[in-house]
């Protein structure tokens, strides 16, 4: 493990590291601990792999700022995103990066005017960030000239190549001179696609930030084994007990997404919802309401996920498993950015129980088992849950009108009667235990397993070991100890056809 920990130990400038420290950057991230020192020293290609929201942009984007020649407004260097929304981000941070730095960095993707494009282009920029399909369009037109670059970029390489946009990044290559730089950065990096990326590539280095290292500190993860028709029951549960409930809520599909968001929303949850047939400016719309916190709850499937940066958020939850292991390490990398800390929830169907055991098997991440509260304790959390929210906001400011309002209406002398209306006002709902039975977990073929073995995250054990591999994480019976170990496969363990 590299031992570098500050900024100013990469080998970056005074003035880049000024404009770092006013960002908030405090200290580099593993990527950017690895990558910056050989982008700005060596002359190899890069292939950087780490997890979405570990600053990959900054790993590229600063060694590209220092080494590019400032005033010179020519093409020195092009990244590559696949979609706009992304290009845009790329576009922001770098812009953000370059401190006082006569430095010009230019969008280019569909969907945007031609003619700012044109003009931009005319004037002269160092750094474009561009879609490949926009990217052509302007090499066709001799608009977009790239025989001063020096670093090429693929960003999200993985998304890139898988697709479909080989054959564009191959033609926008034949105008780039030979001895440039190729980086590739990406979360993910199969097999298959790094044959395809080795086409492109000389000689490279592989940084490789191993998945578990960051997701384990910073992601709490927990899965809930329930029915499917159980799910949106759960899903409300959570959401009312939750102290805090800002997420994205993963669907498999479109259908499924729109169903979930709609039956949200005639509980009464502020909740929008995002997928393919969703049009470009609705999408637009959408993110801006959510980012604006006008929503908390945004279900959405994964490829209209994919790149959208959304910080803070509380929770991602599963609500379908993701198909894959990387997808999964994509969805959950979207909370606990940045140091902050999240929580990443799994609904497993009887059907999806395999998708959780690779998951397990390919990330090595701890994913705990959760019980879902009921009855008394659904109330008693739902209590805390809004005292800490009342608390919360009285810390906050609130306006001088609204301290007026209150001094009038206390002066009625039922503070106590006010105050409960008031709650049931914002909160609505009930705190009825009635309301909120027991959801019961299925019974799994071959799964070692009993209730009385089932305990909420955190909190204490009821009955040590039970049912659980010793790395404290989940059932799996391939693992399960022998019947002289320390684990005793009754009563806790029951074997019982699933139906
Ligand atoms: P990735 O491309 O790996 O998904 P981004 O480059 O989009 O990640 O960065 C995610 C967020 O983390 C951004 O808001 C970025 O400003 C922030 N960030 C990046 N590096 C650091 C750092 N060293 N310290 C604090 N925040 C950082
Ligand atoms: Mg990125």
């Amino acid at each position: 493990m590299d031992s570098i920990q500050t900024f100013a130990e990469l080998g970056l400038s005074a003035d880049i590291l000024s404009g770092l420290t006013k960002k908030g950057f405090v200290s580099p991230t593993p990527i950017q601990a690895q990558t910056i020192p050989l982008l700005l020293n060596g002359e190899r290609d890069i292939i950087g792999q780490a997890q979405t929201g570990t600053g990959k942009t900054a790993a590229f984007g600063l060694p590209i700022i220092e080494r590019i020649t400032p005033g010179l407004r020519k093409v020195q260097a092009i990244v590559l995103a696949p979609t706009r929304e992304l290009a845009n981000q790329v576009c922001e941070e770098l812009d953000s990066l370059k401190g006082n730095r006569n430095i010009t960095i230019l969008p280019v993707y569909g969907g945007q005017g031609m003619a700012t494009q044109l003009k931009a282009l005319k004037q002269g920029v160092d750094i474009v960030v561009a879609t490949p399909g926009r990217a052509i369009d302007h090499l066709e037109r001799k608009t977009l000239k790239l025989n001063d670059v020096k670093f090429v970029v693929l960003d999200e390489a993985d998304e890139m190549l898988n697709m479909g946009f080989v054959e564009d990044i191959e033609h926008i290559l034949t105008h780039v001179p030979e001895q440039r730089r190729m980086l590739l950065f990406s979360a993910t990096m199969p097999g298959p696609i790094l044959k395809l990326a080795q086409k492109f590539m000389g000689d490279f280095d592989e940084v490789k930030v191993a998945t578990k290292q960051q997701s384990a500190t910073t992601v709490e993860q927990v899965f809930y084994e329930i029915y499917e028709k159980d799910k949106l029951r759960a899903l409300h549960r959570l959401i009312e007990t939750e102290p805090e409930f800002y997420a994205l809520v993963f669907c498999r599909t479109r259908v499924g997404a729109d169903r979930l968001a709609g039956k949200l929303s005639d509980i009464g949850f502020d909740v929008e919802a995002l997928h393919g047939d969703v049009t470009q400016v609705q999408r637009e719309r959408i993110l801006a309401k959510f980012k604006g916190g006008h929503a908390t709850i945004l279900v959405a499937t994964d490829v209209a996920a994919r790149g959208i940066d959304i910080n803070n958020l509380s929770h991602v939850i599963n609500f379908d498993m993701p198909d894959s292991p990387e997808a999964y390490v994509h969805r959950i990398g979207r909370t606990g950015r940045a140091g902050k800390t999240g929580k990443a929830i799994s609904f497993v169907a009887p059907g999806e129980w395999r998708k959780l055991q690779l998951v397990q098997q390919v990330t090595k991440a701890d994913v705990k088992r959760g019980r879902l509260p009921w009855g008394e304790e659904v109330i008693e959390l739902k209590r805390n849950s809004m005292k800490e929210r009342v608390f919360a906001a009285a810390e906050g400011e609130t306006l001088q009108e609204f301290y007026d309002l209150a001094a009038d209406i206390l002066n009625s002398g039922k503070p106590k009667q006010l105050l409960a209306s008031l709650l049931q006002l914002h909160f609505g709902g009930h705190l009825n235990a009635n309301a909120y039975p027991e959801i019961r977990e299925p019974e799994r073929q071959g799964g070692f397993k009993s209730r009385h073995s089932l305990e909420r995250h955190g909190g204490p054990r009821p009955a040590a070991g039970a049912g659980r591999s010793e790395k404290g994480g989940y059932y799996d019976h391939r693992e399960r100890p022998s019947s002289n170990g320390k684990f005793s496969s009754k009563p806790f363990f029951k074997k019982k056809k699933f139906a």
